[in-house]
């Protein structure tokens, strides 16, 4: 039967790693880019003996965390080993947490911004649906084993970084959903400050879970896990390579076994690593070194801290700059270009426009110069002049482009106005350019009358004639406003 007679159940697991001056239990530097082996301590190399000592910053991001997630932090909370036996975990337990979490419950929503662009979801509202989560729980990061031909290298810099993991509840229906959920927590996570969230970088990890039932069959099927996809296109990838295959597997009668594998996403293929492995394969057991967490004073102090998140962003700016819902959205996308567009409407008159500029116009402009809207050479303010310009009727749009490329762009102007001036271009004479519309009016008769019978397309060629008789230029804008309201339309 189809895939689409299958109900498809995922879940997830993201690691992220929280955003700290030093790592977990000791006091060594947490961070990225130091020479492998030297951000290291008795503690995080699991000598017998040394001590474990919490970081309570770590802590405090993980239940902000839950606070925008809207999960809640039970008053007390532990620590547990998950005994394993490998090289990137010297001690070969990994302090983490069981059935005491920092955070319980919570959601994270589905932002409609936060889609693939050729996904079939469109919504109008900022959220699309939330996804359940289970709950979030803190630990300590592995080591980083880089695998050569015939052997490994360990970095135990890494070994003992703060780890958060945020667990969903078995909530995703799709491949599309998942990548807005990794997309939508991403963005969640930077606008708390907890991590930047940076797949490419290994900031945040994912495990993705997947099964197919028939539909009208209740229980779940047997879940396939796929460890460590480091992107969210090929979350969606493997998802989908993965649903397929399942469903093709039922059809033939070949019932699925709980099971991890190994997504290769340049063969684009699942490859089977291991079968069965349940919490009990751990042996978890409560941490003895470690007292339990009492939560109530860090959950007081964290709520002073809740950022404004994304989607009541999404409000705001429409609210307060009176910005199309498209618009808002396009910003709030990028938490990096809306700040900058903050800052702008805040020096123009006309907030709107300035949207207008940095979602159309700006973003080709630092796409063909290899620039990110954080290296924009043109301040927000200088924008914001640029676009009041073009507002003014003193130049039109594609004349402010090239003031921007070619005058502000070094950086040695900042006065949009001023390098108007230069160029020559004025606020038009309006009783000058009245007598030029008149005149082009008068000349072209034919034009004229097909205009009047409908066709406004031939507006834009009586502009262009005025705009040619004219000298300095005019915004066009301006001249198509005097011509259709000299011709009654
Ligand atoms: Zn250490
Ligand atoms: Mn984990």
């Amino acid at each position: 039967m189809p895939v689409s007679d299958y109900l498809v159940t995922i879940g997830l697991e993201v690691h992220c790693q929280i955003k700290t001056a030093t790592k977990m239990f000791c006091s060594c530097k947490a961070g990225f880019g130091y020479e492998p082996n030297t951000n290291v301590c008795p503690t995080c190399l699991g000598m017998p003996g040394a001590m474990p000592v919490l970081n309570e910053y770590a802590i405090e991001r993980t239940i902000l965390t839950g606070m925008m997630l809207g999960c809640s932090t039970p008053p007390v909370s532990k620590w547990d080993r998950k005994n394993y036996f490998y090289a990137d975990m010297p001690k070969n337990y990994q302090t983490s947490q069981l059935d005491l979490p920092l955070c319980i419950g919570g959601e994270v929503p589905l932002y409609s911004w936060a889609f693939p662009a050729d996904s079939k979801v469109k919504a109008e509202g900022a959220v699309v649906r939330t996804v359940k989560l289970d709950h979030i729980h803190l630990e300590e990061d592995a080591a980083k084993l880089t695998h050569y031909g015939t052997y490994s290298l360990v970095d135990y810099n890494r070994g003992g970084t703060p780890l958060m993991e945020i667990v969903s509840a078995p909530d995703l229906t799709s491949p599309d959903e998942t990548y807005a959920y990794l997309k939508s927590l991403q963005q969640i996570l930077v606008c708390g400050g907890i991590s930047d969230a940076d797949m490419e970088k290994g900031q945040m990890r994912c495990d993705v879970n997947v099964s197919l039932r028939p539909k009208g069959q209740k229980e779940l099927g047997a879940k396939i896990e796929m460890k460590n996809i480091n992107s969210m296109s090929a979350a969606r990838r493997a998802l989908i390579y993965e649903i397929a295959r399942q469903a093709e597997e039922l059809d033939m009668g070949i019932a699925q076994v709980q099971s991890t594998r190994r997504w290769d996403d340049d063969l684009g293929e699942s490859i089977v690593m291991r079968t069965k492995e349940n919490a009990h394969d751990y042996r978890y057991h409560t941490c003895p070194d470690l007292v339990p967490v009492h939560t109530a004073s860090m959950v007081e102090k964290v709520k002073q801290e809740m950022p404004e998140l994304p989607d009541a962003r999404q409000k705001r700016l429409m609210e307060q700059y009176g910005l199309p819902v498209a618009d808002a959205n396009t910003l709030v996308a990028d938490a990096d270009l809306c700040s900058y567009f903050e800052t702008a409407a805040g020096c123009s008159k006309s907030p709107r426009k300035v949207a207008n500029w940095l979602i159309n116009i700006l973003p080709p402009i630092l796409t063909a110069r290899e620039l990110d809207i954080c290296d924009c050479p043109v301040t927000p303010a200088t924008l914001a002049g640029l676009v009041d310009v073009v507002e003014e009727g003193i130049c039109s749009t594609n004349q402010a482009r090239e003031i921007l490329e070619e005058d502000l762009w070094s950086g040695d102007e900042q006065d949009a106005a001023a390098a108007a001036a230069k160029r020559g271009y004025k606020k038009a004479d309006s009783g000058a350019l009245e007598a030029l519309v008149e005149q082009v009016i008068a000349e072209n008769p034919d034009k004229v009358a097909l205009v009047k019978g409908g066709n406004m397309k031939l507006i834009n060629a009586l502009t262009g004639q005025v705009m040619k008789n004219s000298n300095p230029k005019p915004n066009p804008k301006l001249v198509t406003e005097i011509l259709m309201a000299k011709l009654g339309l």
